[in-house]
Protein backbone atom coordinates (compact mmCIF):
# COMPACT_ATOMS: atom_id res chain seq x y z
CA UNK A 1 0.00 0.00 0.00
CA UNK A 2 1.19 3.48 -0.78
CA UNK A 3 3.45 4.85 1.85
CA UNK A 4 1.54 7.85 2.57
CA UNK A 5 -1.80 5.61 3.60
CA UNK A 6 -1.81 5.41 7.71
CA UNK A 7 -3.34 1.77 8.79
CA UNK A 8 -4.63 0.32 12.11
CA UNK A 9 -1.97 -0.64 13.29
CA UNK A 10 -0.98 3.00 13.42
CA UNK A 11 -4.08 3.85 15.26
CA UNK A 12 -3.90 0.88 17.88
CA UNK A 13 -0.29 2.20 18.43
CA UNK A 14 -1.37 5.56 19.28
CA UNK A 15 -4.07 3.95 21.79
CA UNK A 16 -7.85 3.75 21.38
CA UNK A 17 -9.12 2.78 24.46
CA UNK A 18 -12.19 4.67 25.29
CA UNK A 19 -12.09 6.11 21.77
CA UNK A 20 -14.92 6.44 19.35
CA UNK A 21 -13.81 4.63 16.07
CA UNK A 22 -16.03 5.14 13.48
CA UNK A 23 -15.50 1.61 10.84
CA UNK A 24 -16.70 1.59 7.46
CA UNK A 25 -17.40 -2.18 6.82
CA UNK A 26 -18.94 -3.60 3.46
CA UNK A 27 -21.35 -5.40 5.09
CA UNK A 28 -23.52 -5.82 1.99
CA UNK A 29 -24.49 -9.63 2.13
CA UNK A 30 -26.49 -11.91 -0.39
CA UNK A 31 -29.81 -12.48 1.07
CA UNK A 32 -32.76 -14.93 0.40
CA UNK A 33 -35.27 -12.83 -1.87
CA UNK A 34 -38.53 -15.38 -0.08
CA UNK A 35 -36.94 -15.47 3.38
CA UNK A 36 -35.05 -12.28 3.88
CA UNK A 37 -32.09 -14.77 5.69
CA UNK A 38 -28.26 -14.21 4.91
CA UNK A 39 -27.02 -16.44 2.31
CA UNK A 40 -23.08 -16.23 2.47
CA UNK A 41 -21.85 -14.33 5.51
CA UNK A 42 -18.43 -13.73 3.75
CA UNK A 43 -18.41 -10.25 3.71
CA UNK A 44 -19.10 -10.27 7.52
CA UNK A 45 -16.12 -12.66 8.46
CA UNK A 46 -13.72 -10.90 6.33
CA UNK A 47 -14.51 -7.28 8.44
CA UNK A 48 -13.47 -9.71 11.93
CA UNK A 49 -9.54 -9.02 12.25
CA UNK A 50 -10.03 -4.68 12.07
CA UNK A 51 -13.22 -5.22 14.49
CA UNK A 52 -11.73 -7.42 17.12
CA UNK A 53 -8.44 -5.40 17.51
CA UNK A 54 -10.97 -2.63 17.86
CA UNK A 55 -12.76 -4.17 20.59
CA UNK A 56 -9.17 -6.09 22.22
CA UNK A 57 -7.94 -2.54 22.40
CA UNK A 58 -11.29 -1.02 24.44
CA UNK A 59 -12.24 1.46 21.35
CA UNK A 60 -16.17 2.00 21.25
CA UNK A 61 -16.55 0.79 18.30
CA UNK A 62 -19.13 1.94 15.60
CA UNK A 63 -19.81 0.18 12.43
CA UNK A 64 -21.63 1.66 9.29
CA UNK A 65 -22.39 -0.05 6.01
CA UNK A 66 -24.97 -0.41 2.70
CA UNK A 67 -26.81 -3.19 2.03
CA UNK A 68 -28.78 -3.05 -1.59
CA UNK A 69 -29.72 -0.71 -3.40
CA UNK A 70 -32.55 1.16 -1.30
CA UNK A 71 -33.52 4.54 -2.91
CA UNK A 72 -32.14 7.27 -0.57
CA UNK A 73 -34.96 6.45 2.25
CA UNK A 74 -35.66 3.28 4.55
CA UNK A 75 -36.28 0.40 2.96
CA UNK A 76 -37.42 -2.76 5.30
CA UNK A 77 -35.93 -5.26 2.95
CA UNK A 78 -32.25 -3.58 2.98
CA UNK A 79 -32.60 -3.28 7.13
CA UNK A 80 -29.10 -3.96 8.35
CA UNK A 81 -30.69 -5.32 11.50
CA UNK A 82 -30.37 -9.24 10.29
CA UNK A 83 -26.33 -8.54 9.97
CA UNK A 84 -26.06 -7.03 14.02
CA UNK A 85 -27.10 -10.22 14.75
CA UNK A 86 -24.69 -12.57 12.80
CA UNK A 87 -21.96 -10.03 13.70
CA UNK A 88 -22.91 -10.27 16.93
CA UNK A 89 -22.34 -14.10 16.82
CA UNK A 90 -19.37 -14.22 14.83
CA UNK A 91 -17.55 -11.63 17.03
CA UNK A 92 -19.09 -13.20 20.41
CA UNK A 93 -20.32 -10.24 21.69
CA UNK A 94 -23.36 -8.70 21.40
CA UNK A 95 -23.79 -5.86 18.49
CA UNK A 96 -26.12 -2.55 19.66
CA UNK A 97 -28.13 -2.06 16.68
CA UNK A 98 -29.10 1.43 15.85
CA UNK A 99 -32.81 1.53 14.19
CA UNK A 100 -31.49 4.59 11.77
CA UNK A 101 -28.30 5.92 10.61
CA UNK A 102 -27.55 9.22 12.32
CA UNK A 103 -30.74 9.80 14.14
CA UNK A 104 -31.84 10.15 17.72
CA UNK A 105 -31.86 6.24 17.63
CA UNK A 106 -28.03 6.25 16.38
CA UNK A 107 -27.25 9.16 18.73
CA UNK A 108 -28.51 7.23 21.86
CA UNK A 109 -26.69 3.99 21.12
CA UNK A 110 -23.64 5.55 19.45
CA UNK A 111 -24.08 7.72 23.40
CA UNK A 112 -24.39 4.67 25.20
CA UNK A 113 -21.51 2.24 23.86
CA UNK A 114 -19.23 1.31 26.85
CA UNK A 115 -15.49 0.81 26.13
CA UNK A 116 -15.13 -2.54 23.73
CA UNK A 117 -18.15 -2.54 22.79
CA UNK A 118 -20.03 -2.30 18.95
CA UNK A 119 -22.59 -0.66 17.32
CA UNK A 120 -24.28 -0.86 14.03
CA UNK A 121 -25.78 2.07 12.48
CA UNK A 122 -28.59 1.04 9.97
CA UNK A 123 -28.05 1.39 6.27
CA UNK A 124 -25.76 4.62 5.17
CA UNK A 125 -28.52 4.73 1.63
CA UNK A 126 -31.65 4.87 3.60
CA UNK A 127 -29.76 8.30 3.40
CA UNK A 128 -29.85 10.92 0.35
CA UNK A 129 -26.36 12.51 1.17
CA UNK A 130 -24.66 9.25 1.35
CA UNK A 131 -24.64 8.76 -2.72
CA UNK A 132 -24.96 12.00 -3.88
CA UNK A 133 -23.67 13.64 -6.41
CA UNK A 134 -23.89 16.88 -4.97
CA UNK A 135 -20.75 18.17 -2.81
CA UNK A 136 -22.96 20.02 -0.31
CA UNK A 137 -25.26 17.14 0.51
CA UNK A 138 -23.12 14.48 1.05
CA UNK A 139 -20.94 16.72 3.02
CA UNK A 140 -23.51 17.12 5.40
CA UNK A 141 -24.54 13.68 5.66
CA UNK A 142 -20.39 13.23 6.12
CA UNK A 143 -20.59 15.74 8.94
CA UNK A 144 -23.53 13.57 10.88
CA UNK A 145 -21.44 10.33 10.08
CA UNK A 146 -18.29 11.74 11.51
CA UNK A 147 -19.95 12.97 14.26
CA UNK A 148 -19.79 9.51 16.28
CA UNK A 149 -16.03 8.81 15.71
CA UNK A 150 -12.90 9.99 16.82
CA UNK A 151 -11.03 8.23 14.47
CA UNK A 152 -12.23 6.41 10.93
CA UNK A 153 -11.62 3.20 9.97
CA UNK A 154 -12.13 2.02 6.18
CA UNK A 155 -12.36 -1.49 6.00
CA UNK A 156 -15.19 -1.91 3.48
CA UNK A 157 -12.74 -2.30 0.18
CA UNK A 158 -15.90 -3.87 -1.80
CA UNK A 159 -16.72 0.29 -1.59
CA UNK A 160 -13.27 2.46 -2.30
CA UNK A 161 -14.58 3.03 -5.67
CA UNK A 162 -17.67 4.56 -4.86
CA UNK A 163 -17.43 8.68 -4.30
CA UNK A 164 -19.83 8.24 -1.45
CA UNK A 165 -19.87 10.20 1.77
CA UNK A 166 -18.98 7.40 4.17
CA UNK A 167 -16.14 6.42 1.63
CA UNK A 168 -14.75 9.47 0.83
CA UNK A 169 -16.11 12.36 2.72
CA UNK A 170 -15.90 11.13 5.93
CA UNK A 171 -12.20 10.82 5.86
CA UNK A 172 -11.39 14.34 4.93
CA UNK A 173 -13.11 15.10 8.80
CA UNK A 174 -11.31 12.95 10.57
CA UNK A 175 -8.05 11.11 11.45
CA UNK A 176 -8.22 7.91 9.12
CA UNK A 177 -6.42 4.51 8.10
CA UNK A 178 -7.01 1.91 6.38
CA UNK A 179 -8.46 -1.56 8.34
CA UNK A 180 -6.67 -4.96 7.91
CA UNK A 181 -9.18 -6.19 4.64
CA UNK A 182 -8.42 -2.67 2.99
CA UNK A 183 -4.66 -3.12 3.24
CA UNK A 184 -4.90 -6.98 2.65
CA UNK A 185 -6.74 -6.51 -0.66
CA UNK A 186 -4.51 -3.58 -2.11
CA UNK A 187 -1.24 -5.30 -1.09
CA UNK A 188 -2.53 -8.61 -3.37
CA UNK A 189 -4.27 -6.53 -6.19
CA UNK A 190 -0.59 -4.67 -6.38
CA UNK A 191 0.73 -7.81 -7.12
CA UNK A 192 -1.31 -8.38 -10.13
CA UNK A 193 -0.94 -4.92 -11.62
CA UNK A 194 3.08 -5.24 -10.85
CA UNK A 195 4.81 -7.89 -12.32
CA UNK A 196 3.19 -10.67 -11.55
CA UNK A 197 4.75 -14.58 -11.88
CA UNK A 198 3.71 -16.03 -15.17
CA UNK A 199 2.05 -17.29 -17.22
CA UNK A 200 -0.55 -15.01 -15.80
CA UNK A 201 -3.98 -16.39 -16.79
CA UNK A 202 -7.46 -14.21 -16.21
CA UNK A 203 -10.60 -16.04 -16.22
CA UNK A 204 -13.87 -13.65 -16.93
CA UNK A 205 -17.47 -14.75 -16.42
CA UNK A 206 -20.76 -13.37 -15.04
CA UNK A 207 -23.46 -11.11 -16.78
CA UNK A 208 -22.49 -7.64 -18.05
CA UNK A 209 -19.65 -7.58 -20.71
CA UNK A 210 -20.09 -3.70 -20.55
CA UNK A 211 -18.73 -3.92 -16.94
CA UNK A 212 -15.86 -5.42 -17.74
CA UNK A 213 -15.08 -3.80 -21.11
CA UNK A 214 -12.64 -1.86 -19.30
CA UNK A 215 -10.84 -4.06 -17.58
CA UNK A 216 -10.39 -6.63 -20.71
CA UNK A 217 -8.93 -3.57 -22.39
CA UNK A 218 -6.64 -2.57 -19.26
CA UNK A 219 -5.08 -6.44 -18.77
CA UNK A 220 -4.89 -7.65 -22.61
CA UNK A 221 -1.27 -5.76 -23.16
CA UNK A 222 -0.02 -8.08 -19.27
CA UNK A 223 -1.75 -11.46 -19.29
CA UNK A 224 -0.68 -14.21 -20.88
CA UNK A 225 -3.96 -15.69 -21.34
CA UNK A 226 -8.02 -14.48 -21.08
CA UNK A 227 -10.03 -17.12 -20.82
CA UNK A 228 -14.00 -15.61 -21.27
CA UNK A 229 -16.94 -17.36 -19.96
CA UNK A 230 -20.51 -16.50 -18.27
CA UNK A 231 -22.77 -14.47 -19.95
CA UNK A 232 -20.43 -12.39 -21.54
CA UNK A 233 -19.37 -14.96 -23.35
CA UNK A 234 -22.15 -14.42 -25.83
CA UNK A 235 -21.47 -10.73 -27.07
CA UNK A 236 -18.05 -12.51 -28.17
CA UNK A 237 -19.39 -15.32 -30.34
CA UNK A 238 -21.70 -13.20 -31.86
CA UNK A 239 -18.33 -10.76 -32.86
CA UNK A 240 -16.98 -14.38 -34.24
CA UNK A 241 -19.73 -14.21 -36.52
CA UNK A 242 -22.10 -17.20 -34.38
CA UNK A 243 -25.33 -17.12 -33.96
CA UNK A 244 -26.00 -17.19 -29.91
CA UNK A 245 -30.00 -17.67 -29.85
CA UNK A 246 -31.92 -16.08 -26.79
CA UNK A 247 -28.25 -15.77 -24.83
CA UNK A 248 -27.24 -12.68 -22.98
CA UNK A 249 -25.92 -10.19 -25.93
CA UNK A 250 -25.47 -6.76 -25.68
CA UNK A 251 -25.60 -6.03 -29.29
CA UNK A 252 -23.98 -2.68 -28.99
CA UNK A 253 -20.52 -4.03 -27.26
CA UNK A 254 -20.55 -6.68 -30.56
CA UNK A 255 -18.26 -4.08 -32.56
CA UNK A 256 -15.95 -3.57 -29.72
CA UNK A 257 -15.37 -7.10 -28.69
CA UNK A 258 -15.01 -7.99 -32.39
CA UNK A 259 -11.97 -5.22 -32.14
CA UNK A 260 -11.03 -6.65 -29.19
CA UNK A 261 -10.69 -10.36 -30.41
CA UNK A 262 -9.04 -8.54 -33.47
CA UNK A 263 -5.93 -7.06 -31.01
CA UNK A 264 -6.21 -9.45 -28.90
CA UNK A 265 -3.03 -11.86 -30.60
CA UNK A 266 -4.71 -15.06 -29.73
CA UNK A 267 -4.64 -14.63 -26.24
CA UNK A 268 -8.66 -14.98 -25.79
CA UNK A 269 -10.36 -17.93 -25.75
CA UNK A 270 -13.70 -18.62 -25.76
CA UNK A 271 -15.91 -21.30 -25.26
CA UNK A 272 -15.89 -24.33 -27.85
CA UNK A 273 -19.41 -25.79 -26.42
CA UNK A 274 -21.96 -24.14 -23.89
CA UNK A 275 -25.42 -25.71 -21.99
CA UNK A 276 -27.81 -24.65 -24.36
CA UNK A 277 -31.48 -24.81 -22.26
CA UNK A 278 -35.17 -24.24 -23.56
CA UNK A 279 -35.76 -21.45 -21.21
CA UNK A 280 -33.74 -19.16 -18.21
CA UNK A 281 -35.51 -21.67 -15.30
CA UNK A 282 -33.90 -24.38 -13.10
CA UNK A 283 -35.42 -27.43 -14.48
CA UNK A 284 -35.32 -26.17 -17.91
CA UNK A 285 -34.43 -29.31 -20.30
CA UNK A 286 -31.02 -28.33 -21.76
CA UNK A 287 -28.18 -30.05 -23.51
CA UNK A 288 -24.43 -29.33 -25.09
CA UNK A 289 -24.10 -27.74 -27.88
CA UNK A 290 -21.42 -26.12 -30.48
CA UNK A 291 -20.66 -22.74 -29.50
CA UNK A 292 -21.33 -22.03 -33.21
CA UNK A 293 -24.07 -24.12 -33.46
CA UNK A 294 -26.55 -22.30 -30.36
CA UNK A 295 -30.50 -22.86 -31.93
CA UNK A 296 -32.03 -19.90 -32.36
CA UNK A 297 -34.86 -20.57 -29.60
CA UNK A 298 -32.39 -22.07 -27.04
CA UNK A 299 -30.59 -19.89 -24.38
CA UNK A 300 -27.00 -20.62 -23.19
CA UNK A 301 -26.96 -20.68 -19.79
CA UNK A 302 -23.28 -22.68 -19.07
CA UNK A 303 -20.00 -23.47 -20.75
CA UNK A 304 -19.90 -27.10 -21.67
CA UNK A 305 -17.87 -29.89 -20.73
CA UNK A 306 -15.34 -29.18 -23.65
CA UNK A 307 -14.89 -25.94 -22.73
CA UNK A 308 -13.96 -26.89 -19.17
CA UNK A 309 -11.65 -29.25 -19.96
CA UNK A 310 -9.55 -26.41 -22.10
CA UNK A 311 -10.07 -23.69 -19.47
CA UNK A 312 -8.52 -26.46 -16.66
CA UNK A 313 -5.95 -27.12 -19.20
CA UNK A 314 -4.97 -23.59 -19.66
CA UNK A 315 -4.70 -22.91 -15.89
CA UNK A 316 -3.42 -26.20 -14.59
CA UNK A 317 -0.77 -26.98 -17.54
CA UNK A 318 -1.50 -29.36 -19.64
CA UNK A 319 1.65 -31.70 -21.43
CA UNK A 320 -0.36 -32.79 -24.03
CA UNK A 321 -1.94 -29.38 -25.11
CA UNK A 322 1.79 -27.84 -25.07
CA UNK A 323 0.24 -25.17 -22.36
CA UNK A 324 2.75 -24.47 -18.95
CA UNK A 325 1.26 -24.15 -15.54
CA UNK A 326 -0.57 -20.76 -14.51
CA UNK A 327 2.02 -18.88 -11.98
CA UNK A 328 -0.83 -16.08 -11.58
CA UNK A 329 -4.50 -16.39 -11.88
CA UNK A 330 -7.53 -13.73 -11.55
CA UNK A 331 -10.85 -14.86 -11.26
CA UNK A 332 -14.12 -12.81 -12.09
CA UNK A 333 -17.35 -13.60 -13.18
CA UNK A 334 -19.10 -17.24 -12.69
CA UNK A 335 -19.20 -19.21 -16.13
CA UNK A 336 -23.15 -20.01 -16.01
CA UNK A 337 -26.26 -19.58 -14.25
CA UNK A 338 -24.52 -21.67 -11.02
CA UNK A 339 -27.68 -20.09 -8.50
CA UNK A 340 -29.12 -22.96 -10.81
CA UNK A 341 -27.24 -26.66 -9.89
CA UNK A 342 -27.93 -27.81 -13.63
CA UNK A 343 -25.91 -24.94 -14.71
CA UNK A 344 -23.26 -24.81 -12.24
CA UNK A 345 -20.71 -27.45 -13.62
CA UNK A 346 -18.64 -25.08 -15.90
CA UNK A 347 -18.47 -22.43 -12.68
CA UNK A 348 -17.66 -25.91 -10.27
CA UNK A 349 -15.26 -26.99 -13.00
CA UNK A 350 -13.05 -23.61 -13.40
CA UNK A 351 -12.84 -23.07 -10.18
CA UNK A 352 -11.77 -26.50 -9.05
CA UNK A 353 -9.32 -26.16 -11.42
CA UNK A 354 -8.18 -22.88 -9.69
CA UNK A 355 -7.79 -24.32 -6.81
CA UNK A 356 -6.00 -27.50 -7.39
CA UNK A 357 -3.41 -25.42 -9.93
CA UNK A 358 -0.53 -23.97 -7.63
CA UNK A 359 -0.53 -20.89 -9.11
CA UNK A 360 -1.43 -17.66 -6.72
CA UNK A 361 -5.08 -17.24 -7.33
CA UNK A 362 -6.88 -14.50 -6.42
CA UNK A 363 -10.79 -14.42 -7.02
CA UNK A 364 -12.83 -11.06 -7.24
CA UNK A 365 -16.61 -10.61 -7.43
CA UNK A 366 -19.07 -10.55 -4.97
CA UNK A 367 -20.60 -13.49 -7.21
CA UNK A 368 -17.36 -15.24 -7.91
CA UNK A 369 -16.88 -15.61 -3.87
CA UNK A 370 -20.36 -16.50 -3.12
CA UNK A 371 -20.07 -19.38 -5.68
CA UNK A 372 -16.84 -20.79 -4.26
CA UNK A 373 -18.27 -20.73 -1.00
CA UNK A 374 -21.64 -21.97 -2.29
CA UNK A 375 -20.21 -24.95 -4.31
CA UNK A 376 -18.89 -26.09 -1.11
CA UNK A 377 -15.08 -25.39 -2.44
CA UNK A 378 -12.12 -25.12 0.17
CA UNK A 379 -11.62 -21.16 0.56
CA UNK A 380 -8.16 -21.75 1.49
CA UNK A 381 -7.16 -23.47 -1.60
CA UNK A 382 -7.16 -19.96 -3.30
CA UNK A 383 -4.96 -17.62 -2.50
CA UNK A 384 -6.86 -14.57 -2.02
CA UNK A 385 -10.76 -13.76 -2.12
CA UNK A 386 -11.25 -10.57 -2.64
CA UNK A 387 -14.71 -8.94 -0.84
CA UNK A 388 -14.72 -5.87 -3.44
CA UNK A 389 -15.94 -7.01 -7.25
CA UNK A 390 -16.59 -3.64 -9.02
CA UNK A 391 -13.49 -2.36 -6.33
CA UNK A 392 -10.99 -5.01 -7.38
CA UNK A 393 -11.81 -4.79 -11.37
CA UNK A 394 -11.16 -0.59 -11.21
CA UNK A 395 -8.16 -1.28 -9.21
CA UNK A 396 -6.83 -3.28 -12.13
CA UNK A 397 -7.71 -1.04 -14.44
CA UNK A 398 -5.73 1.46 -12.94
CA UNK A 399 -8.15 3.86 -12.09
CA UNK A 400 -7.95 6.24 -9.24
CA UNK A 401 -10.18 4.96 -6.21
CA UNK A 402 -11.59 7.62 -4.43
CA UNK A 403 -12.22 5.64 -0.84
CA UNK A 404 -8.08 4.82 -1.24
CA UNK A 405 -7.07 8.21 -2.90
CA UNK A 406 -9.45 9.87 0.15
CA UNK A 407 -7.11 7.72 2.69
CA UNK A 408 -4.13 9.19 1.00
CA UNK A 409 -4.56 12.42 1.88
P1 LIG B 1 -19.33 -11.04 -9.97
O1 LIG B 1 -20.29 -10.57 -8.92
O2 LIG B 1 -18.52 -12.21 -9.52
O3 LIG B 1 -18.51 -9.91 -10.52
P2 LIG B 1 -21.32 -10.77 -12.02
O4 LIG B 1 -22.16 -9.98 -11.09
O5 LIG B 1 -20.73 -10.08 -13.18
O6 LIG B 1 -20.20 -11.57 -11.21
O7 LIG B 1 -22.21 -11.95 -12.64
C1 LIG B 1 -22.81 -12.93 -11.84
C2 LIG B 1 -24.08 -13.42 -12.49
O8 LIG B 1 -23.85 -13.82 -13.83
C3 LIG B 1 -24.62 -14.61 -11.77
O9 LIG B 1 -25.83 -14.25 -11.12
C4 LIG B 1 -24.86 -15.64 -12.88
O10 LIG B 1 -26.11 -16.30 -12.77
C5 LIG B 1 -24.84 -14.77 -14.13
N1 LIG B 1 -24.52 -15.54 -15.32
C6 LIG B 1 -23.46 -16.33 -15.56
N2 LIG B 1 -23.56 -16.94 -16.74
C7 LIG B 1 -24.71 -16.53 -17.29
C8 LIG B 1 -25.40 -16.83 -18.51
N3 LIG B 1 -24.88 -17.68 -19.41
N4 LIG B 1 -26.57 -16.22 -18.75
C9 LIG B 1 -27.10 -15.38 -17.84
N5 LIG B 1 -26.51 -15.06 -16.67
C10 LIG B 1 -25.34 -15.64 -16.40
MG1 LIG C 1 -22.20 -9.53 -9.05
Amino acid sequence: MSASIRTLDDLLAEGVSGRRVLVRADLNVPLDKQTGAITDDGRIRAVLPTLGALTEAGAKVVVCSHLGRPKGEPDPQFSLNPVAGRLGELLGTPVHFASDTVGESAQAVVAALADGEVALLENLRFNKGETSKDDAERGAFADQLAAFGDAYVDDAFGAVHRKHASVYDVPARLPHVAGRLVLREVEVLSTLTGDPERPYVVVLGGSKVSDKLAVIEALLPTVDRLLIGGGMCFTFLKAQGHEVGTSLLEKDMVETCRNLLERADGKIMLPVDVVAADAFAPDAAHDVVPADGIPSHRVGLDIGPETVAGFAAALRGSAAGGTANARTIFWNGPMGVFEMAAFANGTRGVAEAIAESDAFSVVGGGDSAAAVRALGLDEKSFGHISTGGGASLEYLEGKTLPGIAALEN
